[in-house]
């Protein structure tokens, strides 16, 4: 089931953003494609801005981006704000949960509960500092907002938010601030929504408010044609499909969690990425527009630490996969790459991949899919692999792309191990240890540094 499928929380304000007054907000705007600029925040409108640990690190952060979200507020604007945990917050609590674990997993109900801490002090002191710049704000978890999800913890899915409590608080002229990444079970039990996850927390907000518009503020000015770490030619892309975004964070770009721009997508909730530390206009991700397709890739993506999975011997016949691929999504693993082959004996080779941090979870599922389909199945892993990918909606009507990509790979003589292709991308697996050449020789091949009319 596509995860957003289960979404009950329905968007009363108008799905397209269409206000009270009649007006049509800045959202169904550029959902209709006919804004090519960039949209300042206009007044009156209503704001979801959300701040990565980056942003929120320190006091003095905290303190700089409650000017902004005042900022906004003073402008006219209602404003909601999610914040992530402070810097390195998540990745330490990890951490202290592996130092008292040792060899064992930590139990996920009481990582969730641990980890759900970070974001619980951001959205206090996010709070406080308001006050202390002379503004009301109110801090709510998302308990207390009712984001309510499903029960798989540590990758939870949002179905329903009760916005009546933050809409009441933003009608009394407050400025409310929610802690991203975290909601509560049926049960009441604590869950977070995968790393990367208060940008999930952030469209939700957006879509059940029907928000003008969602600033991801964050510390890089935008979304690049390619990891700007590893490409140093790599290009801010103006804006970006949802699709496209899509393929790019599915495809290793880190600066949106995957789910955050599916949401986007289905409520067309226009996301801005932004700088938090300056004023640049950053990357707008909105609706396809025709004008899209004039360019053939829009940017390139590596990514790194994947493990193949490939299962021999496979009984040729209607229903396997089907049995092979529930039982993996069962354990909650997302897969990818999958490859059939049939061989001239009537069996089958299936490959895929998945992150290496799946595999200890993946082993045991696929040891007993092997027995159960009958004992000939065999599995193999391969690890430390990797996927550089190009993605663009011209490839629709554009040729040559895949061409263009395998030749540039072959002249720097990065071997491709396996090919996956959709409508709008193309990746190659290949090893880990040739991931950042290849991106920049693929960056290098399309000239992605160069702009686009
Ligand atoms: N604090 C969580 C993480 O680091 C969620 C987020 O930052 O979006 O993954
Ligand atoms: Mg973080």
């Amino acid at each position: 089931m596509p995860p957003d499928r289960r979404l009950r929380f329905r968007n009363d304000r108008g799905v397209s953003a269409r206000r009270s007054d009649g007006r049509e907000g800045a959202a169904a705007r550029v959902v209709r494609g006919m804004v090519a600029t960039i949209i300042r925040p206009t007044a009156m409108g209503l704001i979801v801005q959300k701040f990565g640990g980056t942003s929120v690190a320190d006091a003095e952060k905290i303190h700089r981006a409650a000017r902004r979200i005042i900022a906004a507020k003073t402008a006219g604007n209602q404003v909601a704000v999610v914040v992530s945990a402070m810097g390195d917050t998540t990745d330490d609590l990890i951490e202290l949960a592996k130092s008292v674990c040792k060899d064992s997993p930590p139990p996920k109900r009481e990582m969730d509960q641990l980890l759900a801490t970070g974001e619980q002090v951001t959205i206090a002191l996010m709070a406080m500092a308001i006050h202390a710049q002379g503004h009301e704000a109110i801090s709510f978890t998302g308990g207390q907002i009712g984001l309510v999800t499903d029960n798989a913890f540590s990758k939870a899915r949002i179905q329903s938010i009760n916005k009546q409590r933050i809409l009441d608080q933003l009608d009394h002229g407050k400025i409310v601030i929610v802690a991203g990444f975290q909601g509560i079970t049926p049960e009441g039990d604590m869950t977070t929504l995968g790393r990367g996850g208060s940008n999930a927390t952030l469209v939700a907000l957006g879509a059940v408010l029907a928000a003008d518009v969602c600033e991801n503020y964050t510390d890089v000015d935008g979304i690049y044609t390619a990891d700007p770490r590893i490409v140093k030619s790599a290009r801010k892309i103006e804006r970006i499909s949802y699709d496209e975004m899509l393929e790019l964070s599915g495809l290793g770009a880190s600066v949106l969690q995957t789910r955050a721009v599916e949401f986007a997508k289905k409520y067309n909730v226009p996301i801005h990425v932004r700088n938090s530390q300056n004023d640049n206009a950053g990357t707008w991700i909105v609706a396809e527009t025709p004008n899209m397709e004039h360019i053939v890739v829009s940017g390139a993506a590596i990514k790194k630490n994947l493990v193949r999975v490939t299962l021999k011997g496979v009984p040729d016949h209607p229903g396997v996969a089907a049995r092979i691929f529930g039982q993996i999504a069962e354990h909650n693993i997302v897969v990818d790459d999958i490859i059939q082959n049939v061989l001239d004996d009537n069996s089958a080779n299936i490959s895929f991949t998945v992150e290496d941090g799946d595999l200890h979870d993946i082993k045991p599922a696929v040891d007993k899919l092997c027995k159960d389909l009958g004992g000939k199945t065999t599995a193999t892993y391969q690890s430390d692999l990797a996927k550089v990918s190009v993605v663009g909606v011209g490839m629709r009507t554009h040729t040559g792309v895949a061409q263009r990509m395998f030749r540039a790979l072959a002249e720097a003589k990065v071997n491709i191990q396996n090919i996956t292709t959709s409508e709008i991308k193309i990746s190659c697996i290949i090893a880990k240890e040739d991931a950042n050449k290849a991106l920049q020789i693929v960056h290098d091949a399309f000239e992605l540094e160069k702009a686009k009319a």
